[in-house]
């Protein structure tokens, strides 16, 4: 049976459209590489059965489809309303209220019980994506905030609030996170998601969690607040991988600022060896039509050549009519502009800090990689345990395959977000020549490469030691 390898990777939204095996299958054969479970809609025991699909699968078909657990966050909505939709009219004026009760035209309920304390006069409330928006008039700090609307229509039950202006007090995980972040953990997923991110302490106090479960799952920022932007370098650095989460970023931010802000992150993030995921209506017309629009297909396109690590689809696969086909159509796009070379080589800051544990391995990644494009290489084939050098070879974006071989077992579903990388188990680490023997051979028998080829391996020296990254073989393949 043969899958399709993408080198910019692809992240599905599961839900009803994509649960079944057989659809996931075609999918993964399609080019899916990360199945993301969105944990702001289903039970776990929903998801539960979507991971067993996964794990079925990776175990059937030795693939290595990754797994993200999307966490809500401190997203904050409305609560149900009168006949399941009110209608809210331009200047009319609305209360909004932390009693718990059902809507109407006089007042609404929030999820957020600190509301009236954290408002400000004149600051913009926008509801369902930004549909309608509403001007804070005044608060009494307790428990009821006048609002005049500004720009009205229908608003149905359960409807998210964005705040763009006011500082939100909620903690960055709440405690239905805290649940699902557990059960993700017991799961054993590979990347948690963390919505709504703020600060880069919001990744520390995630990751402490994490780490205190003896679990390895690596964390995504989403970045869709203006704090987020305003924090963005230390939410990098503290951070596993990135997500431009663009629906909620484009309506708390002016929306003409994300395609600067999305080519901003992927830089900033490829600079960091940090993945970045571009997410959110990627291709939304194919949720009900079998072809792309014309700027969908430019979109995704774009993505590839700001950097993108990876491209995500969300309502097109997990409720939408045609989860296989819009797996295929966004490889297409994807493949296309990688087979003209685009993504390969394109500058990468070096980093110029001789005192950091890794700048030694850092230059030998960059070098492996140089080397590779001198050579035109069939491949970079790296051993890593921690996973470190995996995704310091992919943010140079060799043009050569990147082949990767752990005995760290959790890493080769999680290095199935990273650009370029395709990862293989391997525990034999008694001398390292044998293990390059080993690993080529691996690759050989599979025709992932062929005698002639010229191969650039790097490995840790002693190799028994699983030390950084500290050698170069350049070889041709007998
Ligand atoms: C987004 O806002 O773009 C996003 C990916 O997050 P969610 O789907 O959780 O709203």
């Amino acid at each position: 049976m043969s899958f399709y390898y993408n080198r910019t990777k692809i992240v599905a939204t599961m839900g009803p459209a994509s649960a079944k095996k057989d659809v996931l299958l075609a999918m993964v054969r399609a080019g899916l590489n990360v199945c993301r479970l969105n944990f702001s809609h289903g039970k776990p025991e929903d998801h539960k059965k979507v991971i067993d699909v996964i794990r079925e699968i990776n175990a059937e078909y030795k693939t290595n489809v990754g797994i993200l657990a999307d966490l809500q966050g401190p997203k904050i909505r409305i609560g149900l309303v009168k006949d399941g939709g009110i209608h809210l009219k331009n200047g009319s004026r609305i209360n909004i209220t932390t009693h718990e009760s059902i809507g109407d035209d006089n007042q609404i309920y929030i999820t957020y019980e600190t509301f009236p304390q954290d408002v400000q006069a004149n600051e913009i409330i926008l509801l369902d994506d930004g549909k309608l928006q509403l001007r804070v008039i005044e608060t009494n700090r307790k428990d009821t905030v006048v609002c005049e609307v500004v720009h009205g229509g229908i608003l149905t039950s359960r409807k998210g609030v964005n705040l763009p202006n006011t500082k939100v007090s909620i903690p960055s995980l709440t405690p239905e996170d805290i649940v699902n972040l557990h059960f993700a953990l017991e799961q054993d997923v590979d990347w948690i998601g963390l919505s709504f991110v703020r600060t880069g302490e919001d990744i520390v106090d995630l990751k402490r969690i994490i780490k205190e479960s003896g679990k390895g799952a690596r964390v995504i920022a989403k970045i869709e607040k203006p704090e987020a932007i305003e924090n963005i370098d230390s939410i990098i650095a503290a951070t596993d991988g990135v997500m431009v989460a663009r629906g909620d970023l484009g309506v708390e931010m002016p929306l003409e600022e994300v395609p600067l802000l999305q080519k901003m992150i992927a830089r900033k993030c490829r600079d960091a060896s940090k993945p970045v995921i571009v997410a959110t209506q990627m291709l939304e017309s194919m949720i009900t039509t079998p072809r792309p629009t014309r700027a969908e297909v430019n979109d995704v396109a774009n993505s590839v050549l700001d950097g993108a690590d990876a491209v995500m689809l969300s309502g097109e696969t997990s409720v939408g009519e045609f989860p296989v086909i819009v797996i295929e159509t966004m490889a297409k796009i994807v493949r296309n502009v990688e087979d003209l070379g685009y993504p390969y080589h394109a500058p990468k800051a070096e980093r110029e800090d001789p005192t950091s544990p890794n700048y030694l391995s850092d230059a030998l990644c960059s070098s492996a990689v140089y080397l590779a494009k001198q050579t035109n290489a069939a491949g970079v084939v790296s051993m890593t345990t921690s996973g470190y050098t995996a995704f310091e070879i992919s943010s140079f974006r060799p043009k050569a395959a990147t082949y990767i071989f752990t005995s760290n077992k959790q890493l080769l579903n999680a290095l199935s977000l990273v650009w370029g990388v395709r990862a293989f188990y391997y525990d034999q680490l008694e001398s390292t020549d044998k293990t390059i023997a080993d690993v080529n051979n691996i690759l050989k028998e599979q025709s992932l490469i062929n005698v002639g080829d010229v191969i650039i391996n790097t490995a840790a020296v002693p190799i028994v030691k699983q030390g950084k990254t500290n050698m170069i073989k350049v070889s041709v393949v007998e």
